[in-house]
């Protein structure tokens, strides 16, 4: 990798620059190095060389292949936590970046719903109607057993009958090789009014000047774009949503995925402290607890390691959303 100059900014086209070199997955082991680069004209960050769709689609196959784990001690315990009133606490402590307690109302989407936890627990929220979308069929299954209709197809392929009041974009955003495409695909599927709901890494987090390349949110390569409170207002705009709230967390889950990949991540080799459940919980409870007062001050400041955004469809006029499909 002989350039500075990566490749083009894949939102403006303008050049950009490399910000940081040899980043490495500290989660699944992948054996690659990827540099990240920044736009010298619009600031948005992303994965460099980016990869190409067919490598990326490897990847994912090969990491992101849910196998349908049920019936263990593990999940038995998961599903009962995640019901419970302790769960709702958490979430008001921790932040609630996969928006489990937000209450809504009309028909509800979440966009890669995996195995359909949240579908869940959003169903508790108000909605009439709650479906998941996830092309991933063993995932797919596994949430349509839990009573719900899941959407077997990509997203721009998707064309449902009826438009929904809220699509959640739970962590997924950073995971396209184009986000505002990706975001006027939403605007499509939504009623006039609708709201799309998103978290997101904040690559202006105090945790990546801390942990540097081993902060676990580059999970590069598939995080293709690592947002900033200021480039997902100018991602959401590009997309054809207004903001309408926004707010930052910090979870203590990725404060201990992130001290664990700090300690114990090699190139090449996948983390399997990150899979040792008390190991987790121990540096998640000393990070809640210990850690309290700063992980406050982060997210006052816009340092938080969690972007959370609600946005609305802008009007028609304004913005390229309704483009023919
Ligand atoms: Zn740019």
């Amino acid at each position: 990798m002989a350039a500075d100059a990566t490749a083009a900014c894949l939102a403006c086209g303008a050049p950009t620059a490399r910000v940081l070199d040899r980043v490495f997955d500290t989660r699944f082991g992948i054996d690659a190095l990827f540099d990240i680069a920044r736009c010298t004209a619009c600031g948005l960050e992303q994965t460099a060389p980016m990869p190409a769709p067919g490598e990326l689609g490897a990847y994912y196959a090969a990491h992101y292949n849910f196998g349908g784990e049920s019936g263990t001690t593990y999940t038995g315990l998961r599903a009962r936590f995640l019901e419970s009133g302790l769960y709702r606490l958490w979430l008001a402590l921790d932040g609630d970046i996969s928006f489990h307690a937000r209450p809504g109302r009309g028909r509800l989407l979440d966009i890669g719903c995996n195995e359909g936890r949240g579908l869940s627990l959003y169903a508790r929220n108000g909605f009439a109607a709650v479906e998941g979308l996830e092309t991933n069929p063993v995932a797919a299954a596994a949430a349509r057993r839990r009573g719900f209709a899941v959407h077997g197809v990509e997203l721009a392929d998707f064309r449902p009958t009826e438009p929904y009041d809220v699509a959640v974009l739970s962590n997924v955003l950073e995971h396209a090789l184009d986000p505002a495409v990706m975001l006027r695909d939403v605007a499509r599927i939504l009623k006039p009014s609708g709201e799309v709901w998103i978290s997101c890494p904040n690559a202006a987090s105090w945790l990546r000047g801390l942990f540097g390349r081993r902060w676990i949110n580059w999970h590069v390569p598939f995080h293709i774009v690592h947002f900033t409170d200021a480039t997902l207002t100018q991602t959401l705009e590009r997309g054809g949503f207004a903001t309408i709230e926004r707010d930052q967390a910090t979870p203590a889950l990725w404060v201990a995925h992130s001290t664990i990949a700090a300690a114990t991540a090699h190139q090449g080799r996948p983390t399997a402290a990150l899979r040792k459940p008390l190991v987790v919980m121990a540096l998640m409870a000393l990070a809640r607890g210990a850690l309290f007062p700063l992980l406050w001050v982060a997210n006052r400041s816009g340092r938080g390691d969690c972007l959370l955004r609600i946005a609305r469809r802008a009007k028609r006029a304004s913005s390229e959303a309704d483009a023919p499909s």
